[in-house]
C-alpha cells in the first residue's frame, strides 16, 4: 500500500508532544510491513536550521486564497525508508514557534494549517502520487477529508483521522472563504459548532475512519465527561471509530543502546548506576526513592494535584525531579515547590538528553493525568524499569495494572491529591520492605513495541481500501 501521513509534526524534525513520536514511528512501522510510506509535513524555521540535509526539489504547489495564489516549494528527504515530504511557506512557517510563541497563539493559525491542508492536496493531485491512504493526525490536518470529499474525489484514497487528544480541536471564529470552503460547510452536520468552525468536527464527519489512540480513550471520548462537547457527534460515528494503542520506538527507546544515558543496562543492578550519578549531580539523597515526571506542564497532566501536595513533599523520605514545560504561571507555581522542599528539583524546558537520563535513573514515574489519550511516557518509563504510579484513565488504564491485581504499578481513580498522596505513599512503603528490582525488571519485559499496533493499522487499512 502507499500511504501518505499528514501531520503538523513529526519526530526527530518538529515535536512539542506525542504526536510526533507516533506518526515518526509509525511510519517507520509502516515501512517494515512492506509499504510505501510518504510523511508530509510543514517546513518549520527550526527544521530548516536543524536539518540542512534535507533538499529543495525545485517542485512547487499553489493555493488559492483570497489574497491570491500561496506558493509552497517542497523540500525532501529520504531517511528509514520513509520519504519526508516538508512544505515551505515562509509567511506561514518561518517562525519561532510551531503553534505559538511566549504562550500565544498564532492568530492566523487557521489558514496556516487549512493552507498546508489544500496544499497536500494538490501536491497529491498535481503529481500523480495516488495514495491508498492518507492518514491525518489532529485538528491541523482534520479539513483534508473535508477537502477530498469537496474537491478531490478523484483521488481513490481513503481518510482516517487519528485523534491524539480531543482537548485540542481548532475552534475558530473566522469566515469559510479563508479556509478554502463556502457558507454551505457553516451546518450543524458539517464544521460548524456553537456559532464557530471546529476542523476537528470536520475530520471527523468527513473521514472514512477514525482512530484515536487507545482503547479506552475510544469509549472516553463518547462520554460527556471526557468529551469535549463533540461526545455526541462521536457516539454518532462510533461505527466508524476504533481505539488502537499508541507503541513506542523500541529502536530510539532502548536502554541497552541509549547514547544519552550514562550506563546502558537491560537489568536492575546497571541501572541504579544511573541513579547513583544522577542523584549525586543532582545533590539527593542516593537511598531514597527517586520519583519522577517528564510532562508538559497543563492540568491535564495531573499538575494541580502536584501542586496541591506543596508542604506534603518534604515530608516524604523521597526524591522528586519534575522536568517540564507549561504556562508562565505553571512554570512559576512548579519553581516555588522546588524553594520550599529541600528534595525536590524542577527543572523548566523541553530536554530530550535529560529526558532518558530520568526515564533510566528513577524508580517511580509519576503520572497523575486528569485525562491520557495514551501516554507515551510511562511506557517509556516502563520500558527502563521505572515503577508507573498512574490514574486509571484513558491509556494510562490500559497499559498500567495495579500490584494488587498481580500487575506492576500503582493506580488510583478519584481526581484528588490525597489519593496520589496515597499512591506515592504506597510506592514508598514498597520500596521500603521490598526489593524494587523486581518490579523494576517486571515492566522492562512488557511489550510496548508497535508490533501488534502496527499490524492493526495495517488491517485497517486493508479493510478501508478494500471498500
Ligand atoms: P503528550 O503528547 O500529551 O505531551 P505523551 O506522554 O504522549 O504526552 O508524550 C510525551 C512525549 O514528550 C514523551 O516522549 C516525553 O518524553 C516527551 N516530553 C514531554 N515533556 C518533555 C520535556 N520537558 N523534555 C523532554 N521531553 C519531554
Amino acid at each position: 500500500m502507499k500511504i501518505v501521513f499528514a501531520s503538523s509534526e513529526v519526530f526527530p524534525f518538529s515535536k512539542t508532544g506525542g504526536l510526533a513520536d507516533v506518526v515518526g514511528s509509525l511510519a517507520k512501522e509502516m515501512v517494515k510491513l512492506n509499504n510505501d510510506v510518504i510523511v508530509i509535513t510543514p517546513y518549520y524555521k527550526s527544521v530548516m536550521e536543524n536539518f540542512p540535509e534535507i533538499k529543495n526539489t525545485e517542485k512547487k504547489v499553489w493555493v488559492d486564497v483570497p489574497s491570491g495564489l500561496l506558493e509552497f516549494e517542497i523540500f525532501t528527504l529520504k531517511e528509514s525508508g520513509i520519504e519526508f515530504v516538508f512544505f515551505k511557506n515562509d509567511e506561514l512557517f518561518l517562525r519561532n514557534g510551531f503553534y505559538n510563541e511566549n504562550g500565544l497563539d498564532y492568530q492566523d493559525n487557521p489558514v496556516r494549517f487549512a493552507s498546508f491542508s489544500m496544499a497536500l492536496m494538490n501536491y497529491l493531485k498535481h503529481h500523480n502520487i495516488n495514495p491508498d491512504i492518507i492518514h491525518c493526525n489532529d485538528w491541523q490536518t482534520s479539513l483534508i477529508p473535508v477537502y477530498h470529499k469537496s474537491y478531490f474525489s478523484d483521488l481513490k484514497a481513503k481518510t482516517i483521522l487519528t485523534i491524539h487528544n480531543l482537548a485540542f480541536q481548532g475552534i475558530f471564529d473566522i469566515d469559510l472563504k479563508y479556509i478554502g470552503l463556502d457558507d454551505s460547510f457553516f451546518d450543524m452536520e458539517k464544521l460548524e459548532f456553537y456559532g464557530k468552525i471546529n476542523f476537528l468536527k470536520g475530520g471527523i464527519v468527513y473521514s472514512d475512519f477514525i482512530t484515536t489512540v487507545s482503547p479506552t480513550y475510544a469509549e472516553e471520548i463518547k462520554t460527556m465527561e471526557y468529551g469535549f462537547r463533540l461526545d455526541g457527534l462521536l457516539r454518532h460515528y462510533s461505527h466508524k471509530l476504533k481505539g488502537i494503542l499508541n507503541g513506542i520506538d523500541y529502536e530510539y527507546w532502548n536502554p541497552l543502546t541509549d547514547k544519552y544515558i550514562y550506563k546502558n543496562f537491560d537489568n536492575h543492578n546497571d541501572k541504579k548506576i544511573n541513579k547513583f550519578k544522577f542523584t549525586e549531580h543532582f545533590e539527593l539523597n542516593n537511598d531514597y526513592p527517586l520519583f519522577v515526571m517528564v510532562s508538559r506542564f497543563t492540568e491535564q497532566k495531573g499538575l494541580n494535584m502536584i501542586l496541591h501536595l506543596r508542604e506534603k513533599f518534604s515530608q516524604l523520605n523521597a526524591s522528586f525531579i519534575f522536568l517540564g514545560d507549561g504556562t508562565p504561571e505553571f512554570n512559576e507555581k512548579m519553581k516555588i515547590l522546588e524553594h520550599i522542599n529541600s528534595n525536590i528539583r524542577v527543572i523548566l524546558g523541553y530536554k530530550e538528553q535529560l529526558s532518558h537520563i530520568l526515564y533510566a535513573s528513577s524508580d517511580f514515574y509519576l503520572m497523575p493525568s486528569v485525562f491520557e489519550p495514551c501516554g507515551l511516557s510511562q511506557m517509556i518509563a516502563m520500558r527502563y524499569g521505572s515503577v508507573p504510579i498512574v490514574r486509571k484513565t484513558g491509556g494510562l488504564n490500559d497499559t498500567v495494572k495495579d500490584i494488587a491485581q498481580n500487575g506492576y504499578g500503582f493506580v488510583f481513580d478519584e481526581i484528588n491529591s490525597d489519593a496520589l498522596l496515597s499512591q506515592i505513599n504506597r510506592a514508598l512503603d514498597y520500596y521500603n520492605s521490598n526489593d524494587i528490582s523486581y518490579l523494576s525488571e517486571k515492566v522492562m519485559k512488557i511489550d510496548f513495541s508497535w508490533k501488534e499496533s502496527a499490524k492493526k493499522y495495517v488491517q485497517l487499512y486493508l479493510s478501508l481500501v478494500n471498500t
